[in-house]
């Protein structure tokens, strides 16, 4: 079964400043004017079936017209799964807000651990209030990227985490165009931070899927804070794979599936929405 998703970056801007952050300084900057909130809104109300929007940013929290706008836009005006990425360090009223204003209606909230700018206590403590507050059935899951040098961090943090009854989610560290390339200090707890072989719901290794069938540009897309629309973040990068802008109208789906054409696939969200042929979901319903 797919879920038709959508990955929206509706700011640039981030409070932290994390020195593995994919995103350039550069790039963690800005977001839409009030006017175009309402254009995007008017899409997301437009568009066809319901899609889950997920949420990203920069951070989206930093944005105000985030809790001011967009959430509750989205939760009024569409009938589509609201998910977001998020770095938690919102104040916990804020927080409580969009729990109560996502009521229903909430999918995965997806709560990145960033260790130079928090404590792992701190973070779970404010993970499990969260938790305890969102749909019963909605999901948080936690998310570290397995920084270089500091995997013992990681480790003790990855104990904390799960002790406390939460979904604890590696990430390899990613670099311009693939994966870091862990040195012989660091390899062992990468490999036991992120198991053998794990499945796009236990870890994010950014695989290759080349030659696959996959649904991303049809039923999955990303789409930037400036309204344009990419068919998956790899192919926005190669500079394939548009789909227009969806401020200006000129936003079109392809019709059906391609095969994938990259040899890094760096999100796991198009994999766990049963987007790519015989990986996650799709795997799971072809094994039943
Ligand atoms: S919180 Fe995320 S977007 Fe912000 S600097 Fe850190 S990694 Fe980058
Ligand atoms: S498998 Fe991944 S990288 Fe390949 S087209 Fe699909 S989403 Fe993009």
């Amino acid at each position: 079964m797919r879920q038709p998703t959508v990955e929206w970056q509706v700011c640039g801007v981030c409070n932290y400043d994390c020195s593995y952050c994919i995103q350039s300084k550069k790039y963690r900057v800005g977001h839409p004017s009030a006017d175009d909130v309402a254009r995007f809104l008017d899409f997301f109300e437009t568009l066809p079936g319901t899609w889950e929007v997920k949420t990203t940013g920069g951070e989206p929290f930093a944005f105000k017209g985030f809790m001011e706008r967009i959430v509750p836009g989205l939760a009024a005006r569409t009938p589509h799964v609201l998910s977001t990425l998020t770095n938690l360090s919102a104040p916990w009223p804020v927080l409580e807000r969009f729990a109560r204003l996502t009521r229903g209606r909430l999918g995965i909230v997806s709560a990145s651990l960033h260790l130079e700018f928090t404590t792992v206590e701190a973070f779970v403590d404010k993970a499990l209030r969260l938790r305890d507050a969102i749909d019963a059935d909605a999901r948080l899951v936690v998310n570290a990227v397995l920084a270089p040098g500091r995997l013992d961090d990681v480790t003790r943090a990855k104990e904390i985490v799960t002790r406390a009854g939460l979904t604890f989610f590696p990430q390899v560290m990613k670099v311009k165009g693939g994966v870091h390339a862990y040195d012989e200090l660091d390899a062992p707890a990468v490999s036991r931070l992120v198991g053998i072989s794990p499945s796009p719901r236990r870890a994010n290794v950014a695989p290759s899927y080349r030659g696959r069938a996959c649904w991303a540009g049809a039923e999955y897309f990303v789409l930037t804070q400036t309204g344009d629309a990419w068919a998956c973040r790899t192919s926005k990068r190669a500079g394939e794979g548009r789909l227009g802008n969806v401020l200006d109208g000129t936003f079109a789906l392809a019709s059906g599936p391609t095969p994938c054409a990259y040899d890094i696939c760096p999100c796991t969200v198009p994999a766990n929405r049963g987007m790519i042929e015989g990986v996650g979901r799709a795997a799971r319903a072809e094994a039943e």
